[in-house]
C-alpha cells in the first residue's frame, strides 16, 4: 500500500515538474505525412531539373558533414524521427538527413545550402 501511494505521488509530481513541461515544448512535431510527401516531391523535381541541366545533384562529403553538424544542434532537429535516424521538424521541411547530401536543397531557415543568413 505504501509503495502504491508513493508511486502515485511521484507520478503526479513528475507531471507537474517544470522540466517535464519544457521537454514537451522543446520537442517539435514533424509536419504531416501529406506535407512531407509534398516537400519530398518538390525535392525530387529539383533533382530531375538539375540532372536535365547537367548540374551537380550531390555535395562533397565535407559539406554533408558540415550540414549534419548544423542540423544536429538545431532547434528544429528531431533526433527520434524516422526510427531514430532523425529529421527536420520545420513546417517547410520534414526531411530526413539524406537532404544534407543534395546540392539542390536548402535549409528552410537559412542555416545551410547557399541561403545562409
Ligand atoms: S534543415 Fe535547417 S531547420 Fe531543419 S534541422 Fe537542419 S538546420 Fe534546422
Amino acid at each position: 500500500m505504501e509503495i502504491r501511494r508513493r508511486y502515485l505521488a511521484e507520478g503526479a509530481q513528475s507531471k507537474l515538474r517544470p522540466d517535464h513541461k519544457q521537454a514537451e515544448q522543446a520537442a517539435p512535431e514533424m509536419p504531416s505525412v501529406v506535407e512531407r510527401m509534398k516537400h519530398a516531391a518538390g525535392a525530387g523535381t529539383r533533382v530531375v531539373h538539375a540532372l536535365a541541366n547537367g548540374e551537380e545533384i550531390v555535395v562533397e562529403a565535407d559539406e554533408v558533414e558540415r550540414r549534419r553538424q548544423i542540423c544536429e544542434v538545431c532547434e528544429w532537429w528531431k533526433a527520434e524521427a524516422y526510427l531514430g535516424a532523425g529529421g527536420c521538424a520545420h513546417a517547410d521541411c520534414g526531411c530526413t538527413g539524406l537532404k544534407a547530401w543534395l546540392a539542390t536543397e536548402r535549409c528552410p531557415v537559412g542555416k545551410w545550402g547557399g541561403n545562409e543568413e
